[in-house]
């Protein structure tokens, strides 16, 4: 029996874990946390009985409590109530699929704690890639990428130990304006930028990959989790997503991942690994593969994309306002309050204005979100 703990149940990742858990019935739920959806979240208590649950507000964690005062479960609030849950002891592995830098003590706390970590929560290597990995390592525990591109690497790399990496190529779809130009994205609407070509999956990142800062925040994932130099690190765009990424040895040998585009899999990867398990659902059918596509990414278009990698080569705690400045801008656009092209511009100013710090730990680290947040208020 695998024993998880998942923080962001309610989102896009964490029901596609419940359905996993749903699926193989060998796995025990022991936490649940959310942000504000109270009525999901009662209904994944009824049917999955966690010990304890988390709500972030105080008063949605009241109003839990009472919707569910027949269970034997503990309702929690807040920062407490996550990091009480990231060390539970009857966990294994913490599922982070929540959303934001957020994740970050929870993760920190679950790996002092000796959990495994199936981290799907990107931003916090983004932010604090330096801090995870050298606190993984030093109490040997794994970290286990749910990202699909991160996990078809990490697929890639298995049996592979003693050989180098000449290179990862981070596959991309594009998005749904591959192939524009700058100049015909000036009026794009909300919906337009929200119709993902292949992947279904939350707003936000929904909207990150029509940005292509998705990718740069990927390629900023994948150095920290793989420890390879970013010039190693070639993003290629694949508008079919049917090869999930790839390694290239130093022999020339690519080995690469393929599937169809299911958070699924990499999500039961993770749980399970190393071992595979049975999964339902869509198999790629080559003959139905008309063909697959590449081509290089427009780092001119999709001014993000390169960004990322400006970000990752300063360092300190420039990722992080990359990422916080990217998060605020990507809430205005979907509220209307900015057009899609001002998505890059903000992260570029935010990047400048920053005041650089080489060795950010987690309170400079959330200083910087709140320096870059408080940056564009008074900006925009
Ligand atoms: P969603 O927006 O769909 O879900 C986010 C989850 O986080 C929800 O359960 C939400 O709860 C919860 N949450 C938000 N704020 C808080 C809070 N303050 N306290 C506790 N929980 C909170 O996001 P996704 O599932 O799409 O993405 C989650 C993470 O996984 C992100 O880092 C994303 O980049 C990454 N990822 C996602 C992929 C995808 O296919 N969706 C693919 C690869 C990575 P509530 O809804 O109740 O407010």
């Amino acid at each position: 029996m695998k024993k998880i703990a998942l923080l962001g149940s309610t989102g896009s990742i964490g029901t596609q874990t419940l359905e996993i858990v749903r699926e193989h019935k060998d796995i025990e739920v022991v936490a649940l946390a959310a942000g504000r959806n109270v009525s999901l979240l009662e209904a994944q208590i009824r049917e999955f009985n966690p010990k304890v649950a988390v709500l972030w507000e105080e008063k949605d964690a009241l109003d839990l409590k009472n919707r569910v005062k027949d269970l034997p479960v503990t309702v929690l609030s807040g920062m407490e109530g996550l990091l009480e849950i990231a060390v539970m002891p009857e966990s294994e592995i913490l599922v982070t699929a929540i959303v934001g830098m957020l994740g970050i003590r929870p993760t920190i706390a679950a790996i002092e704690a000796g959990k495994t970590i199936a981290l799907a929560n990107k931003e916090t290597l983004v932010t604090a890639g330096h801090i995870i990995m050298k606190l993984a390592k030093e109490h040997h525990v794994p970290i286990l990428p749910v990202d699909s591109e991160h996990s078809a690497i990490f697929q890639s790399l298995q049996g592979e130990q003693e050989n180098k990496i000449h290179k990862i190529l981070l596959t991309a779809s594009g998005g749904p304006f591959r192939g524009k130009k700058r100049e015909e994205l000036g009026d794009i609407r909300v919906e337009d930028a929200l119709n993902h070509p292949n992947w279904s999956m939350g707003k936000k990142i929904t909207i990150d990959s029509a940005t292509m800062v998705n990718k740069g925040l990927e390629v900023m994932e994948a150095r920290w989790l793989f420890d390879v130099k970013l010039e190693q690190i070639q993003v290629v765009v694949h508008p079919q997503s049917v090869i999930h990424s790839m390694v290239e040895y130093e022999d020339g040998a690519v080995i690469a991942q393929l599937g169809t585009p299911d958070m699924r899999l990499p999500i039961q990867y993770a749980i399970y690994y190393p071992k595979r398990r049975s999964l339902s659902g869509k198999r790629l059918d080559f003959f139905q593969l008309a063909n697959l596509t590449f081509e290089e990414p427009d780092f001119d278009t999709f001014a993000g994309l390169g960004l990322a990698f400006t970000a990752m080569e300063q360092g300190g705690n420039i990722p992080t306002a990359y990422n916080a400045a990217n998060e605020k801008a990507v809430s205005l656009f979907l509220n209307g309050k900015i057009p899609f092209l001002q998505i890059p511009e903000m992260i570029q100013e935010c990047m400048e204005h920053c005041s650089y710090v080489s060795e950010p730990d987690v309170d400079k680290i959330l200083e910087t979100e709140a320096e870059v947040y408080a940056f564009i208020e008074s900006r925009w």
